[in-house]
């Protein structure tokens, strides 16, 4: 009888095993606390902590930088000794500790240092926590199926959608709760982003021995060392707290290791690599496909992550936020992008199949320098809007959602085939150390969004960049234009010699 049961596929939703349901629920809430927090830190940094703009943004850098850093150290765990469902247990436990550690903070933000070192605790732990979560449930999605399975693709695109709405009623909630302009209230947003991650945790808890299976039943995810020597590893989570903390803290205090550290690591691991004799000329020329790939998605990353930072403080200085007698919470605007993610990425499907089905479906190095043309469209759209400012007029907020219209539809021609390509080119023996690559060009572009951001103008002051002189936000604007525009001129040139290469 239970070898009957064993052969019986288990049942579907959409044609897709439940435990995608599963997984898309759990990451649903955890984004819901992440980009909930993120819609109101940089803000809380400002208006309740009295960081001026440049620190928080270098703050905001640094945080978010590292939250792409961890999951290297978090991944490697996983796959030795924890397995993804321990991880992804300790790491949602853990970030709703840290959400917990911000709310206690935000009750104390004018109690200093008291609030600061419970800033500090708690982005500490969230970078930790993160670091096991991420990649975990991200390979997860992927491990529920056959390797040759085609609808891999289709469950990353749902689960895509899950990350969205999660971050849309997220923004929602915390920008409503905690952008309310009292500083006492941006605590209510980092608890309701615990009580979300807590929420995920349990439906994952509840759930994993059920639905987390492969078709044929067998489970997904489970501990691949045994107890005694588990519990032998749990030393890693102090030591990356106090290195994370660390890191932090060097990083926005004392100089910007955080924009070299992962170039070097790039540096040294492509050197690594080539160094192989055993690899054959092909593999070798994927190898550098994804680097180059890697280094252009920097870009896309860094001039978009101002989502949480520059154009924040500018839809919450800028932008005429009054819509019938309701003023607009600032945080709000970030809400641009979850929505028209999940409601574009249906139709970019299908625009994608019509050309698929002509032979005319670019290839990804293509697809990908469509997204940063996109995302310099996005900035040059802002251009008028702020050229020839007139005392006391605020910008409509039409552009900043036109904006955000470009930046999404763009996310959706870059991010989702990111992860699939370093799948496909990286030879078998790389496979962690190329993703792990993925993921440094994030940490980079995650810093250099917040050191960019830091230079955001205020009035009567000319902020200096590599020598390029900005005064207004003209300037700033047009630094984002010109940026992602270069890098997208540079990809479309190189596309057709990568797509050869691979
Ligand atoms: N928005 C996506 C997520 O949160 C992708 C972000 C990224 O790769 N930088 O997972």
């Amino acid at each position: 009888m239970s070898e009957f049961i064993k052969t019986q596929e288990p049942k579907k939703i959409l044609g897709h095993p439940q435990g995608l349901f599963l997984l898309f629920a759990t990451e649903m809430w955890e984004r819901f606390s992440y980009y909930g927090m993120r819609a109101v830190l940089t803000l809380y940094f400002t208006q309740a902590l009295l960081f001026d703009k440049a620190f928080a943004s270098n703050f905001y850098g640094g945080y978010t930088s590292l939250i792409y850093l961890t999951p290297l150290i978090g991944g490697y765990i996983a796959d030795k000794y924890w397995g993804n469902r321990r991880s992804i247990l300790v790491g949602g436990l853990l970030m709703a500790i840290g959400q917990f550690l911000l709310f206690l903070s935000g009750g104390l933000y004018d109690q200093q240092p008291s609030g600061n070192m419970l800033l500090y605790a708690g982005l500490g732990v969230m970078i930790v926590g993160n670091g096991f979560f991420k990649p975990n449930i991200s390979s997860m999605v992927g491990n529920l199926y056959d390797p040759a399975d085609r609808r891999k693709d289709a469950a990353y695109t749902i689960f895509y959608m899950g990350i969205n709405l999660g971050s849309f009623i997220g923004q929602t909630i915390c920008a409503v709760v905690g952008n309310t302009g009292r500083a006492q209230d941006f605590r209510w947003a980092f608890l309701a982003c615990s009580i979300a991650m807590l929420l995920g945790t349990v439906i994952f808890q509840w759930g994993k021995i059920k639905y987390l299976v492969t078709w044929k039943g067998e489970p997904v995810g489970e501990t691949p060392a045994t107890p005694s020597v588990v519990k032998k590893t749990y030393w890693v989570l102090p030591l990356l707290f106090l290195v994370g903390l660390g890191m932090l803290w060097f990083d926005v205090n004392v100089y910007p290791i955080l924009l070299w550290v992962p170039v070097f690591g790039g540096i040294g691991s492509l050197a690594f690599i080539l160094m192989d004799k055993s690899l054959n000329a092909l593999e070798r020329q994927r190898v550098i496909v994804i680097y180059i790939v890697s280094f252009f998605v920097i870009f896309f990353w860094a001039a978009f992550e101002q989502a949480g930072a520059s154009l924040t403080f500018f839809a919450d200085e800028q932008v005429d936020r009054q819509l019938f007698g309701w003023t607009i919470p600032p945080a709000l605007f970030q809400n641009f992008n979850p929505f028209f993610v999940v409601t574009c990425a249906p139709l970019m499907a299908i625009v994608w199949t019509y050309l698929g089905n002509k032979g005319l479906e670019p290839s990804s190095p293509y697809k990908m320098a469509i997204g940063l043309t996109l995302l310099s469209i996005g900035y040059l759209i802002m251009l008028p809007a702020v050229k020839d400012p007139l005392p006391g007029v605020k910008v409509s907020a039409g552009y900043l959602a036109a904006l955000y219209f470009f930046h999404s539809v763009g996310e959706l021609c870059l991010s989702p085939i990111g992860l699939s390509l370093v799948n496909q080119l990286a030879p078998a023996k790389y496979s962690s150390l190329l993703m792990a690559v993925w993921f440094l060009a994030n940490v980079v572009a995650n810093k250099l969004a917040g050191t960019l951001s830091s230079y955001y103008p205020e009035a009567g002051k000319i902020t200096n960049f590599l020598g390029y002189q900005m005064a207004s936000l003209y300037d700033f604007f047009l630094l984002f234009v010109v940026m992602s525009g270069v890098a997208a001129v540079l990809l479309f040139f190189l596309s057709r010699r990568l797509t050869r290469m691979m």
